[in-house]
């Protein structure tokens, strides 16, 4: 986490009141923190984060929308749920991040390119195959990122190949649409068609 601290005058900034409340099934649960930091001492990737878990919900409950949408934190999150289980007010955090991550995406937010590829890439693979195709989606995943960066995992991939952890399987044009229809319902259910 960052040892800096920035002093953001609220006064000056355009703020997005609806923002907390988009965040969660209900609607209101993120106004029930009180800043007890329970969830920052439990996330196992709070160091590394620039923006801490408690810091993030703080700022997500002024309105700070922009600025959240673009911390590292989210990306950091590997959905553990131990936040979400330790937080005393009870509150959804994992699914908040889920859906920060989503709103990120769909804002086409710049800055965590890789990330954001990384989650596509993985997505449209599980979409059309309905599992996962390491290959299809490795070569998805570095052609929308720096097709150049694949030579440093070359090695790595090569010995996954021999030890069979992942199949020589040639990326298809297509695929099967195995999962259309439940990403489309979950698009559907979540406003997105
Ligand atoms: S653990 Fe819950 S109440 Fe405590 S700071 Fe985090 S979100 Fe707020
Ligand atoms: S779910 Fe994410 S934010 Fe919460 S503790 Fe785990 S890694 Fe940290």
């Amino acid at each position: 986490m960052s040892s800096d601290s920035e002093v953001i005058n609220l006064t000056e900034i355009r703020r997005d009141t609806a923002f907390a409340e988009s965040l969660t099934p209900v609607g209101h649960e993120l106004k029930r923190c009180i800043q007890c930091g329970t969830c920052t001492a439990s996330c196992p990737s709070a160091a590394f984060m620039d923006v801490t878990p408690r810091q993030m919900w703080r700022m997500a409950n002024l309105g700070l929308a922009d600025q959240v949408l673009h911390t590292k934190t989210m990306w950091l999150c590997t959905v553990c749920y131990e936040c979400q289980v330790s937080c005393p007010r009870g509150i959804p955090l994992t699914e908040a991040i889920a859906r920060l991550k989503q709103m990120a995406i769909q804002e086409r937010i710049k800055g965590f390119k890789e990330s954001t590829a990384f989650y596509r890439a993985f997505s449209d693979v599980m979409r059309r195959y309905g599992k996962m195709r390491e290959m299809e989606f490795m070569v998805r995943y570095f052609m929308s990122t720096n097709l150049l960066s694949a030579t440093g995992f070359a090695g790595m991939g090569l010995k996954m190949l021999q030890r069979g952890k992942v199949k020589p399987e040639m990326p298809q044009l297509g695929g099967e649409g195995r999962l259309d229809k439940l990403f489309d319902r979950v698009a559907e259910l979540e406003g997105r068609r």
